[in-house]
């Protein structure tokens, strides 16, 4: 038995880990030249407590579970997590009530340890929030993630298991014959495949037209972004109250440190699912949004901008679902927010329900099979001794590459023996390049080690697509 699953992103990775602990040989496909690349890329980071989701449509009833699986998940694939609590900000009576209805709906999906705060109680815990405030909704399960680095450690534990990883390829139909899936086929290569897992985020409307299969239209929603190279503001997600169905400007702090604002929420039209801009009036309104939270937000210390694109449709909930008319097509499509939180709880759902139980392939699990990995071991992380011994062992850890988030020659190479041959993958398995100076300092080095590690002449390194060679002749060594 065959699987491909199409789509590289948390939720193609994490249904490909699970299925390579079972007796079914497993093809994940990306179009990127590394996973975690599209929506997972940019978003706010938010594992969320899950109680935004209407009760009885299939996000809440994925989002709780999603939530408390990170705990486990976060053992085995060693990502960086943390359950920093969220708050519901109120600046108003009416929004203290929509606190109340959002707590309700809370308590019918599930979520533990909720409480409703006054002002009192809010600003001891935020010093720094708008004194308007009169009461929050906070809730302690609730955490920050760095979504590519689930990505990342899912795609490599699914390798360790045998799993076929085909990055840099691009499906371009999904032939059918007598009513089953037959193959997947790429610019590239064709795959046989008894069962197709349609998990392609943004074009997964359009994977699905390719087998003739049901499908929901997809357009993007913009979310504009500022990075703050500062955690000054808060330890907590905040939000405000949500209207009309948006969760509205965040402040976030994230596991580097740094304080994350926005997003905005621009409806695009279809074809604009590469658009990753960034406009004036965008991040205007994300920082007019993120004031409201904290007044004394400043924009002295800004590392980047960014833009990411949710997968919207109109039923405005996720559309998993087997094919009723292409038999082994299953869509894990319109994975919208919170597509990051109900990931894990995705992947469970589709191997039980959809394929054990409606296609009833009656997988075996394997005799053997590794459900953890280990990240590459992070010197600014460690105590000197243990940094010392460390460099004992391989002098290349004494080698500082990139001085701002102070990342080693030892960390790259070991990136490079993992499969990162482009500079965006060294970037999201190290975090090199991610600091103040945005890489200026140390991107050519980077690209001479992976030149070096991998054997591939200097003019070839991408910074990641096709097409984005940064060196535009051979360099001294
Ligand atoms: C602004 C914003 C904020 C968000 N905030 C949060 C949050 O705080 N918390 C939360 O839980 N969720 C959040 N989300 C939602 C979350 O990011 C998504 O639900 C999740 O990342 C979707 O993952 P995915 O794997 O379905 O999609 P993707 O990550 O897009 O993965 C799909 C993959 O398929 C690949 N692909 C597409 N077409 C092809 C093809 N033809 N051939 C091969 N490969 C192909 C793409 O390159 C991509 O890598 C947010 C989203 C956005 C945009």
């Amino acid at each position: 038995m065959k699987a491909v699953v199409i789509g590289g992103g948390i939720v193609g990775t994490l249904i490909a880990r699970l299925l390579s602990f079972y007796e079914i040989d497993v093809t994940l496909i990306e179009k990127e030249n590394d996973v975690g690349w599209g929506v997972t890329k940019a978003n706010s980071g938010i594992i969320h407590a899950g109680y935004d989701d209407e009760p009885g449509t299939v996000r809440a009833s994925l989002v709780v579970p999603g939530n408390e699986m990170y705990t486990q998940l976060q053992k085995d694939l060693d990502f960086p997590f943390m359950r920093v609590g969220s708050h519901v900000l109120a600046f108003s009576d009416k929004e203290v009530e929509t606190l109340k209805e959002l707590y309700k709906r809370g308590e019918k999906n599930g979520v533990k340890g909720m409480r409703i705060l006054d002002r009192e109680e809010v600003l001891s815990m935020i010093p720094k929030v708008n004194p308007q405030v009169k009461a929050s909704l906070y809730a302690p399960s609730a955490g920050i993630v760095v979504p590519w680095r689930v990505a990342l450690s899912a795609s490599d534990n699914f390798v360790k298991n045998g799993g076929k990883l085909v990055l840099g390829e691009r499906v371009v139909d999904v032939e059918v014959e007598k009513g089953r899936v037959r193959k997947v086929i790429t610019d590239k290569n064709e795959y046989e495949a008894d069962v197709v897992i349609n998990s392609a985020g943004l074009f997964a409307d359009e994977i699905a037209k390719m087998a003739g299969a049901e499908s929901v239209p997809i357009h993007p929603r913009k979310g504009e972004y500022i990075l703050l190279d500062t955690q000054e503001y808060t330890n907590y997600v905040l939000f405000p109250t949500p209207s009309h169905g948006s969760k509205g400007m965040l402040v976030v702090p994230t596991l580097s440190e740094n304080t994350l604002i926005g997003p905005n929420a621009v409806d695009l039209p279809p074809d604009k699912k590469d658009d990753v801009s960034t406009t004036d009036s965008g991040l205007r309104e994300v920082y007019e949004g993120a004031k409201r939270l904290i007044p004394s937000i400043k924009l002295n210390k800004v590392l980047r901008t960014f833009a990411g694109l949710r997968p919207e449709s109109p039923q405005r909930d996720f559309f998993i679902k087997e094919s009723e008319k292409v038999w082994g097509f299953v869509n894990v499509a319109a994975i919208r927010s919170p597509g990051l939180t109900a990931a894990p709880a995705i992947a469970e759902y589709v191997l039980e329900e959809l394929l054990q139980q409606k296609l009833k392939l009656n997988l075996q699990k394997k005799k053997e099979y590794v459900k953890s990995v280990r990240s590459i071991q992070k010197v600014s992380r460690l105590s000197i001794e243990e940094w010392a011994d460390l460099v004992r062992k391989d002098e290349k850890y004494g080698n500082i590459i990139c001085v701002c988030n102070r990342v080693t020659e030892g960390e790259i190479v070991e990136a490079v023996r993992r499969g990162a041959i482009t500079l965006d993958s060294v970037k999201f398995r190290t975090g090199a390049m991610c600091g103040p100076c945005q890489a200026a300092r140390c991107a050519m080095k980077i690209a001479k080690i992976i030149s070096r590690e991998a054997g591939i002449p200097i003019e070839e390194i991408l910074l990641n697509a096709d097409g984005s060679n940064i060196a535009l002749r051979k360099v001294r060594p």
